[in-house]
């Protein structure tokens, strides 16, 4: 398929730099990217790999379900299960990114605030395509669960076009973009705004 060599080899990539930062511990998280719109297709990692050793062809190609297409060099990987809300995300949002990775700092925010996360009047969130003034953020929070439809939907009742990120309570999160480097940068400033609410507000 046409893109997937260079979009598994980006997603390899990407998946070591969360690795390193610790977001992506054990075999935890994954990350996808838009192959094609209509029918949508994602790469996404393959499932059960550790994300710091990810080689060009651990990449599964999803449908708009996170179910592996047939039309694929290796149709037998198994995808993550967590696919199917991945391509939720990318039908809904656009985007054509998806970032999932294991933040504690997100997970400690949902614990503390399972209504959403606000933040406001903060310089990094102008990182996350947002006002460093005056604009009070949201990040959604939803209850964690196997069923990936269930997630799906509470995913799409909180979806706002202007907040690319989702928390999932007692798991961790989902952030997205127009490509994999702006769904990093976001990320990487949300982690930043997480880690200073959770850790100034005591
Ligand atoms: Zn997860």
């Amino acid at each position: 398929m046409e893109g997937l060599r260079e979009a598994g080899r980006a997603l390899a990539a990407e998946s070591a730099r969360y690795a390193a930062l610790g977001w992506m511990r054990g075999t935890s998280g994954n990350l996808s990217v838009r192959l094609r719109d209509e029918p949508l297709r994602l790469a996404v990692t393959t499932s059960g790999l550790d994300k710091g050793e990810l080689t060009e062809d651990d990449v599964v190609v999803v449908d708009a379900d996170g179910v592996a297409v047939p039309d694929q060099p290796h149709p037998e990987k198994v995808p993550s299960a967590e696919a199917r809300l991945h391509g939720r995300i990318a039908a809904v949002s656009g985007a054509a990114a998806v970032v999932h990775v294991h933040v504690m700092a997100s997970v400690l925010a949902a614990e503390r605030w399972p209504g959403g996360v606000e933040l406001i009047d903060l310089e990094m969130l102008k990182g996350f395509g947002r006002a460093a003034h005056d604009d009070l953020v949201t990040i959604p929070v939803v209850p964690n669960g196997q069923d990936m439809r269930v997630l799906g939907d509470a995913f799409e009742k909180s979806f706002r076009a202007d907040t690319p990120a989702l928390i999932v309570a007692r798991h961790g999160l989902y952030v997205w973009g127009a490509d994999l480097l702006q769904a990093r940068h976001r990320a990487e400033c949300l982690e930043w705004l997480l880690r200073f609410k959770v850790e100034s507000e005591r």
